[in-house]
């Protein structure tokens, strides 16, 4: 007779960024004795950490350290390389674990929707993030860099991002972890100057408080605002948020500050501003852009409305970031309007049998930082472990964990195990450290893969 138990529950974690780690680490927490097996379609682990936070940003990329910890908790095991829905369907992990974690976050972009959009030289933020990332899927981008000004869509921390990885300084550039395909181009690049479009006014932008201070500690950049656009009493408003009223100040000393006119590079906030048509002759040449003004709707949010004026600018460079948008699963519930899966505090909608669950951005959309997915996470496992606990416990045979290794090693030959990826990792870190950078990625799939076996 084989010797079976009940117990340990066995639950599997689809997503390797800050939400499903945290979810991981709930799990852990609240039933010491459950088993996680954490899977990606990337050899590598730890989501928008290791392939969006920018480069220039190595405090909030040490928020990994973290989840190192959590992958060394016994229970834990990681699966990479081994993507849902080509190596391994839904149903087959329905079969062996008895609770699935969707943690696989906005993969693509919001469109824009506009002529022009998807001339060589218009790139979504997703892309270029990925490309200076090193993301493997986004390796080959080759941003045209040949122009001397980007214009950026949208006024959120992605678009900071982006329009200051345009503009860092050299040296600052090389300490980073950025790709060495993308540094040598951005170190080589002509672009001297990011403009940071805004379809509603400076009250309504998306950026956070840090991100914006930060641009004046960058050397050799004149940051600027239209006091048009930004009057010196704007912060002067103790109705709005603290947070707003911060973000204000900060601006109205870019439009209010002479800018040094030495400055090798300048980045412009430019407001009130919507991507009307893209142009240009194989490549972008142009961007028309439409005047808005602000109205405020019954629902009290306030809505960019075309005035019907336009302004052309040129530039061989434009970067989409007016946020991400997730990608249905195969056989998984699916927003379209949304992008996100439904559910009721984490737990899928029409999962009658409570055995599917969401976290992160494909739960609540693309918002937030790293840290709000600690919150989100908690909320769906207490969900989780609730139900695992209501539910007649399914009979196992001692050794499941070892059968579902032995499946998914069989099934996916090249899949990157938690010593796989410490080894490429450790080679990571050891590349980089001559030159005092905290890594110097692997890009490439086989060599990643190469590294990954003992
Ligand atoms: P976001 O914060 O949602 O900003 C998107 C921006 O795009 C908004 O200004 C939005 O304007 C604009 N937009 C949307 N559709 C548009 C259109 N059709 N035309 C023109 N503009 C349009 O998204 P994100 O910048 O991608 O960031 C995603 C999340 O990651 C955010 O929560 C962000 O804070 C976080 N993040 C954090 C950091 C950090 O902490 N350092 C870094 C990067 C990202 P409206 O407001 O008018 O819709």
């Amino acid at each position: 007779m084989e010797n079976h138990t009940t117990r340990p529950h066995h639950v599997a974690v689809v997503g390797s960024g800050p939400s499903g780690f945290y979810a991981a680490a709930a799990l852990l927490d609240a039933e010491p004795d459950v088993r996680v097996d954490m899977f990606d379609r990337l050899a590598t682990p730890w989501g928008l950490v290791r392939a969006g936070v920018a480069p220039d940003h190595p405090k909030i990329k040490s928020v990994s350290s973290q989840y190192d910890k959590t992958a060394a908790r016994e229970g834990f095991r990681f699966f990479g390389h081994v993507c849902l829905g080509e190596d391994i369907t839904r149903d087959e992990l329905l079969e062996r674990y008895d609770a699935i974690i969707y943690a696989v976050g906005s993969q693509t972009e919001r469109r824009l929707g506009i002529p022009g959009e998807d001339l060589p030289g218009s790139i979504a933020s997703v892309d270029f993030v990925g490309w200076y990332n090193g993301h493997p899927d986004y390796v080959d981008l080759a941003p045209a860099l040949d122009t001397e000004r980007a214009v950026v869509i949208g006024a959120g921390n992605v678009a900071l991002d982006v329009a200051r990885m345009l503009l860092l300084p050299e040296a600052d550039l090389r300490a980073t972890d950025t790709a060495d395909h993308a540094l040598d181009a951005l170190v080589g690049s002509s672009v001297r100057e990011a403009v940071i479009c805004g379809r509603r006014g400076p009250r309504e932008a998306a950026f956070t408080t840090t991100e914006l201070r930060e641009l004046t500690d960058i050397d050799d950049l004149a940051v600027v605002a239209d006091p048009g656009q930004v009057p010196a009493d704007i912060a002067d408003d103790d109705t709005l948020p603290k947070a707003t009223r911060r973000n204000l100040e900060i601006l109205r000393g870019f439009a209010a500050h002479e800018p040094d006119p030495g400055a090798r590079h300048r980045m412009e906030f430019r407001f009130y501003r919507s991507p009307v048509e893209i142009r240009g002759d194989g490549r972008v040449e142009e961007i028309v852009l439409g005047v808005n003004r602000l109205e405020t709707g019954e629902d009290g949010r306030t809505r960019a409305v075309d005035t019907g004026e336009r302004e052309t600018v040129p530039t061989g460079l434009v970067l989409r970031a007016v946020g991400y948008r997730g990608l249905a699963l195969p056989g998984v519930p699916f927003d379209d309007d949304t992008g996100t899966v439904p559910h009721t505090e984490g737990r899928i909608d029409g999962d009658d049998h409570r055995r599917e669950y969401v976290v992160g951005w494909i739960k609540r959309g693309p918002s937030g930082i790293i840290g709000t997915n600690k919150k989100d996470a908690n909320e769906t496992v207490r969900h989780l472990v609730a139900d695992l606990a209501e539910r007649e416990p399914v009979d196992r045979p001692a050794d499941h964990g070892e059968s579902v290794e032995t499946w998914l090693r069989d099934r996916c030959p090249d899949l990157v195990d938690q010593a796989g990826w410490q080894a490429i990792d450790a080679h990571e870190r050891g590349r980089g450290e001559p030159d005092g950078r905290p890594r110097v990625k692997v890009v490439d799939r086989e060599e990643l893969l190469k590294l990954s076996r003992p």
